[in-house]
């Protein structure tokens, strides 16, 4: 009676690892270029914790600036794979982010909730601007249109099918977050 193997949960890829990669370094680039500005501090990055962790993680290695990394954590989802109405921010930044370019880095952004809560979030403290990464976007499923902070832009990597994905550090009840690509469960997963 072994584990079985995670692979075997999954019904399809979306996103392979080098498709992962590829944008991820694009996604890098652009925002290198658009920081390289010589007398502005470099950004803070900020990783909305736990689904952005290895997207963070491999974006900031590939960004050629000496940016600093925080994380927040905002829980909207209780478990499984509706929303649970509006998030809240259940653990604090740990540097000072006043008169600071942030780039806040999401996994998915889906109704908007997170982020929008997460930009008033930072503005109260005091940021100069703030930009968004994400790797997916849903746009379809959009309730809330957020304002970026300042000169603050809007990076996103793919577009998302309106299914509900897991891995690269997208969950279904905190597992399949270790999955290297981005994939639909098999619907029985769900039961
Ligand atoms: P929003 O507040 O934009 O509705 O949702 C943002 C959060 O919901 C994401 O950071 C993510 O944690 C979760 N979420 C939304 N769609 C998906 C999905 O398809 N798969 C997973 N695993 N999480 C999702
Ligand atoms: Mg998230
Ligand atoms: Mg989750």
């Amino acid at each position: 009676m072994g584990n079985r193997c995670i692979d075997d949960d999954i019904l399809t890829i979306l996103w392979t690892p080098e498709q992962l990669f590829q944008k991820v370094c694009e996604l890098a680039s652009q925002i290198t270029y658009d920081f390289s500005t010589p007398n502005s501090s470099p950004p803070v990055v900020v990783g909305v914790a736990t689904g952005a962790f290895l997207f963070l993680a491999d974006l900031v290695r590939n960004i050629r600036l000496p940016v600093t990394v925080d994380f927040v954590r905002a829980e909207s989802y209780g478990s499984g794979t509706t929303a649970a109405g509006a998030p809240k921010i259940s653990c604090d930044l740990k540097l000072d982010v006043a008169g600071k370019h942030i780039i806040l880095v999401e996994d998915i952004v889906d109704t908007g909730n997170t982020v929008s809560c997460l930009i008033s979030y930072l503005e109260g403290k005091g940021a100069t601007s703030v930009s968004v990464c994400t790797l997916l976007d849903k746009p379809a499923r959009r309730k809330v249109h957020f304002k970026l902070l300042g000169d603050g832009k809007f990076y996103s990597g793919f577009e998302c099918p309106d299914s509900f994905v897991v891995g690269y550090g997208l969950d279904f009840n905190e597992r399949y977050r270790n999955l290297p690509y981005i994939g639909v469960l098999k619907p029985e997963m769900y039961e």
